[in-house]
């Protein structure tokens, strides 16, 4: 992971100048955690997780829009970044179990996810952002509407977070998605 932060500060890709900072040309700010946590929380009050997913699935089709742009990248690198950022903006280690861009369907882990560390035990699984990010980046990559469901948390007990990033229709309706998808389909 150092490796990535090595390198982009060499190509001069990381950018911190006082009150601004940018990483690939695009302003980032560095918020605590709990802020996302406590975000959250108020939302779940209300039945409004959908608001956190949807802004995150935007924000992540916006980035990964902006570095295909700035920085003329293909799509297999810009997978290897939408991964990268999520690992080294400190959401978790995040891998690519499967990758199959003809069908337009992904699965990812992330290992400790900090978010759900720092949010305890949930019934179900509690990392909307990050469904929202993959969702917003699989977006890009495959150049069509997908979305993403987690399936499995630590939260809940998993020993890892796994997230499916498919069409939408292709989800079954099942209570899960019905849960994390249910607001967007009706
Ligand atoms: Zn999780």
């Amino acid at each position: 992971m150092f490796n990535i932060i090595k390198k982009l500060m060499m190509a001069r890709q990381i950018n911190l100048e006082e009150g601004y900072v940018t990483i690939l040309g695009q302003p980032v700010v560095i918020q605590p955690l709990t802020t996302w946590i406590t975000l959250q929380r108020k939302l779940e009050k209300t039945n409004s997780i959908d608001v956190i997913y949807t802004t995150a699935k935007e924000a992540a089709t916006s980035w990964i829009m902006g570095l295909k742009k700035s920085n003329n990248m293909t799509t297999s690198q810009l997978v290897e970044w939408g991964v990268n950022t999520m690992s080294f903006a400190g959401w978790g280690r995040t891998e690519i179990v499967n990758y199959d861009q003809q069908n337009k369907r992904a699965i990812l882990h992330i290992r400790d996810s900090t978010f759900a560390k720092a949010y305890g035990r949930s019934e179900d699984p509690v990392d909307h952002i990050k469904r929202g990010f993959l969702a917003g980046s699989g977006c890009v990559y495959f150049n069509d509407n997908v979305d993403c469901v987690e399936t499995k948390c630590i939260s809940c007990g998993a020993g890892v977070c796994e997230f499916v990033v498919k069409r939408t229709s292709e989800f079954e309706d099942s209570a899960l998605v019905k849960k994390q998808l249910g607001l967007k389909k009706k």
